[in-house]
């Protein structure tokens, strides 16, 4: 049978599963403007060019921590609930555009409030009312995925988790759709055992869980992240190519990887594109999703995610159904949603 080249329209139209995607590393150059100008807000410079150049990462920088701290320009203007649920609910049109059907927005709270007069209810208030906004205008499933970065203080993570869990258990609109704990960042600088307690806290209060390893670090961080924390899913994860026992383990244990082609290669994560090991996870069995990571920042799309999918790793239409009906059941979202999803997007009848 011939397998089918996609046009960029037809990608497009594909149902999608996106579980990572950052609200910070996603704010449209013309919302930070327009943001800043009225909440009167320094970003350094006045002149549009300037700013896009700092703002956007379109060549592969030094490092991961060179393409972390890009993250601060753009954090000043997640200022206030106003702007958080605006750029909450263009982050969910922009998933509706890229033709996604069910998809998991991340954030860190602790991050967004640092140095800055916005409190964690502000903050939980804004992104869960911009996820309802987006949900009215937009027939997509979104969920909440709360992030605790490794380079903070876990203490002040405690009280943003504990904020987030108040609202998943309030008459909250749509509180109930924080479903999701992540550990983010600083990877290498960090003991896993720092964070064992929150990641606990949080199952036990039924939030699945993902971590970010593996990206830039080694299999062996893999290994240790899987021992501390036993998560449902891994952001990127994909060092594990290094380590066939690690790869099997995965496929047994059923772990998924959230897998971002661009974002590894404009972090240095990979050498190349043509050597990044999603296609050879993928055929060996590996759960996996394809994710934009930080579309805005990273100035792509998820559409342009699966066209290096197709172009560089060969993957075809029936490889992308199949990755994104496998990767509904990885969904933090209830059960009830998800069979929603599969009836209206997948059933193969
Ligand atoms: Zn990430």
């Amino acid at each position: 049978m011939l397998r089918e080249i996609l046009t960029e329209r037809e990608i497009r139209a594909l149902p999608k599963v996106e579980f990572h995607r950052h609200l910070d590393g996603s704010v449209r150059f013309d919302t930070i403007l327009d943001i800043a100008k009225s909440h009167n807000i320094d970003l350094g410079s006045r002149d549009p060019a300037e700013l896009k150049r700092k703002t956007r990462i379109t060549t592969p920088m030094k490092d991961l921590d060179t393409v972390l701290k890009t993250f601060w320009t753009t954090q000043k203007v997640l200022a206030s609930y106003e702007s958080i649920r605006r750029i909450t609910f263009e982050n969910v049109e922009d998933g509706y555009y890229d033709g996604v059907v069910l998809l998991e927005l991340r954030f860190a709270p602790v991050f967004i409030a640092h140095n800055k007069d916005v409190g964690y209810d502000e903050i939980l208030e804004g992104v869960i009312d911009g996820v309802s906004l987006g949900m009215e205008r937009y027939p997509l499933q979104v969920g909440i995925i709360l992030i605790v970065p490794r380079a903070f203080d876990p203490g002040l993570s405690r009280d943003a988790l504990d904020t987030a869990l108040k609202y998943k258990n309030s008459i909250h609109r749509n509180g109930d759709r924080l479903c999701g704990f992540d550990l983010a960042d600083a990877e290498e600088r960090t003991d896993p055992a720092a964070f064992t307690g929150l990641v606990e806290h949080a199952r036990k209060h039924g939030l699945g869980i993902t971590v970010h390893t593996g990206e830039n670090t080694s299999a062996d961080h893999v290994r240790r992240a899987l021992s501390a924390y036993k998560p449902d899913r891994i952001g990127h994860g994909i060092r594990i190519r290094d380590d066939d026992d690690l790869v099997r383990t995965v496929i047994e244990e059923k772990i998924h990887l959230e897998i971002s082609p661009y974002s590894n290669y404009l972090t240095r994560s990979v050498p190349s594109l043509e050597e990044h090991p999603l296609p050879y996870l993928y055929r060996k069995g590996v759960p996996v999703s394809i994710n934009s990571d930080d579309p805005c920042l990273m100035d792509i799309d998820l559409v342009h995610e699966y066209q290096i999918c197709q172009q560089v790793f060969n993957l075809r239409r029936e490889d992308f159904l199949r990755i994104n009906r496998d990767s509904v059941s990885f969904s933090f979202l209830p059960e009830d949603i998800q069979d929603y999803i599969m009836k209206h997007h997948f059933s193969r009848g």
